[in-house]
């Protein structure tokens, strides 16, 4: 860089000004203009060198030493850009100093979501599922009708789902996937869906509205209930240890019967009692049951030769567990400050 303070003449701003122009000029003709300008016979930078001499004595060494500095800086920028040139180079539009430290661009890095949810895929893929999808924004039939939820349900109430027309909505479970996958495959189904469901909810450091689950199915014959319970069994300790220990307490659910609420023994605490437990010791993941006949029927699978079972556990609490997050809006912020952390 040209040197700026303690120049007693204006030949460093002129200077700067001329090897911009130089860095712009686009052909050679024109870079011979600007370098007559600037250091020609009668050129800018000349008219200054010259001038030199009407200085006052004390000034005249150090201006010397400046305009020569500048003056040479000029012509190293000016037979630069000339072979540029001559090498068919096209403008440069700003000054550029190449003697710059590189600017380290931020390196993004896997959400803890993402991360929990590949972790997820894998013990279901190693335990045999296979990974299915479907779309987020649902009709009724898949998010109701389908899973045995009548009209006057509950579970289908304006306040509790996010409608977009009359029977499309954002889907509410992940269940939706069972169905459409059992639409379109027969017997021996094994398969889990990882996902985003939609349910309003006022937000705090515990509530979001959305979520993020995983959903299991496994449909053949003979299948059981305890095989459900292995399953899960195996799931969690995969996951999440091998100390884990399963809990099933009986529930209700439409799409399943018998039904059961799932919980983990807290893999923070190991079962002890903390504060992300609740003191409890257990934590609650979701719901699990057989898959009720009336489903099956619905996707022509004959109830009287199939059997299955099917499970939803909530992802956003593992990742809050193993991450040590305590606040659920963080994970859906996006905050780099908070995300760079994992
Ligand atoms: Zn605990």
């Amino acid at each position: 860089m040209i040197p700026e303070i303690n120049d007693p003449t204006p030949s460093t701003e002129i200077a700067k000004q001329g090897i911009r122009e130089v860095l712009q000029a686009n052909d050679i003709p024109t870079l011979e203009k600007v370098r007559i300008k600037y250091v020609g016979r009668k050129g800018q930078i000349t008219t200054i060198l010259r001038s030199i001499g009407k200085l006052p004595a004390e000034d005249r060494a150090e201006a010397g030493y400046f305009v020569n500095k500048n003056k040479q800086e000029f012509l190293v920028n000016y037979e630069t850009r000339k072979e540029q040139l001559a090498e068919g180079a096209q403008e440069v539009k700003e000054f550029f100093d190449y003697t710059l430290p590189g600017e380290r661009p931020p390196l993004g890095r896997r959400h803890p979501v993402t991360r929990t949810m590949e972790e997820v895929a894998e013990c279901m893929m190693q335990l045999g599922f296979d990974w299915a999808e479907g779309p987020e924004i649902e009709d009724e039939f898949h998010n109701f009708i389908a899973l045995n939820i009548p009209e006057n349900h509950a579970a289908r109430d304006p306040s509790d789902n996010f409608y977009i027309e009359d029977d499309v909505l954002l889907r509410s479970q992940t269940s939706t996937v069972q169905i459409r996958y059992m639409e379109e495959h027969k017997p021996p189904i094994r398969v889990f869906a990882p996902g985003k469901v939609f349910r309003p909810d006022t937000v705090d450091a515990s509530h979001f509205y959305i979520f993020h689950q995983v959903e299991g199915l496994w449909v053949d014959k003979d299948i059981t209930f305890s095989h459900l319970k292995s399953v899960l069994l195996m799931f969690g300790r995969m996951m999440l240890g091998s100390d884990l220990k399963l809990r099933l307490r009986p529930s209700y659910f439409p799409f399943t019967e018998p039904s059961a609420e799932i919980d983990f023994s807290c893999f923070v605490c190991g079962g002890e009692g903390c504060s992300v437990c609740g003191r409890k010791g257990w934590l609650e993941m979701g719901g699990c049951g057989m898959v009720d006949p009336n489903v099956l029927e619905t996707v022509n699978i004959d109830p009287e030769e199939y059997t299955g079972f099917a499970f939803g556990i909530g992802i956003d609490r593992i990742v809050m567990a193993k991450y040590g997050i305590d606040d659920i809006r963080l994970i859906f912020g996006n905050d780099v400050r908070f995300l760079r952390q994992f």
